[in-house]
């Protein structure tokens, strides 16, 4: 693509920055659709972001992803958020619009999209969530979204655990929250057939991690789904071990390509070229 004097401006705000797979997947879409428009990284630390979103109305920027550790202290600065970034208390993705910055997330649409494209009945199944931070809400409120009735999630911190559950029942979702102690999950496992990781247990560098232990793996239910919100590497040592058990598994790669669609979706107002971005993501 060559930037002209008409490019227009789309990007990623984080802190650090380097590690973003976005710019390659964003970039692939637009030149794939001759769009005259460049996805840039942009390195902001938290006491710049203020300054950063005010220069970014300067310059006329489109819109932008938002990663860590911004998805939650931008929420004052936009001008509107939607419903499901306040449900999450998190916002991933930034527009502009003749109402100024519009704020939403669409971790949960990436989350949902490779389960819904499973054509599956949700309702009666009860997923094992692990882990209970940031990344765990985007997934509680999309497996309220395709119809589950009741999650369990385990934790180490009871706290936490409370908060996400209180602070999801407010949000007035249509799913039942049961917490427990992270030691729980080698009993909850034997019990679901949809188990999904939303700790960083197995990311880059410690791949050697995994959430599940070697010798849990031999109890899970014969159609388990196993999903690993980790995208690198691709795939986890937890989703070697689902497959290795007879398990279908889905990588965090395609909820991360499936989220960036619906981001691109969002700012240039027509579909996303997602199998463009998939081979861009898988190379
Ligand atoms: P976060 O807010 O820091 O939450 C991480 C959770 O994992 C917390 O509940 C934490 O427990 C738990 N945890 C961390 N280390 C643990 C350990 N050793 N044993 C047990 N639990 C542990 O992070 P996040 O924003 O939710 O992100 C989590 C993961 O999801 C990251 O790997 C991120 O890259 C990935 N993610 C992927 C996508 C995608 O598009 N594929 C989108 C968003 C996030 P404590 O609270 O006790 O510390």
């Amino acid at each position: 693509m060559i930037v002209t004097g008409k490019s227009k401006l789309l990007g990623v705000i984080g802190y650090p920055i380097e590690h973003s797979l976005s710019p390659k997947m964003h970039n692939a879409a637009l030149e794939y659709l001759a769009l005259n428009y460049v996805y840039l990284p942009f390195l902001v630390s938290p006491e710049n972001l203020k300054r950063a979103i005010e220069g970014f109305e300067a310059i006329s920027l489109v819109g932008f992803s938002v990663t860590i550790p911004h998805k939650q202290t931008i929420i004052p600065l936009l001008n509107h958020v939607s419903p499901i970034a306040k449900a999450v208390r998190a916002v991933n993705t930034v527009a502009w619009s003749s109402q100024g910055w519009q704020g939403t997330n669409t971790d949960v649409a990436g989350f949902i999209s490779p389960l819904l494209s499973l054509s599956k009945n949700w309702t009666d199944i009860k997923p094992l969530v692990l882990g209970s931070g940031g990344a765990a809400r985007a997934v509680i409120v999309g497996l309220a979204e395709i119809g589950c009735r009741s999650v369990d999630v385990v934790g180490r911190q009871l706290e936490k655990l409370k908060f996400l559950q209180t602070s999801l029942n407010e949000a007035a979702l249509d799913i039942e929250i049961h917490i427990h102690n992270w030691n729980q999950r080698e009993h909850l496992i034997t019990k679901t057939t949809l188990l999904i990781n939303t700790t960083p247990l197995g990311m880059e560098p410690h791949t050697e991690l995994s959430p599940i232990e070697e010798k849990f793996w031999n109890n899970i239910p014969p159609d388990l789904i196993a999903y690993d919100l980790i995208y690198t590497p691709s795939p986890t040592l937890f989703l070697q071990q689902a497959a290795d058990h007879g398990a279908k598994t889905i990588d965090g790669k395609d909820m991360l390509i499936e989220q960036g669609a619906a981001a691109f979706n969002i700012w240039l107002g027509q579909d996303a070229p997602v199998e463009v971005m998939r081979k861009a993501m898988y190379g």
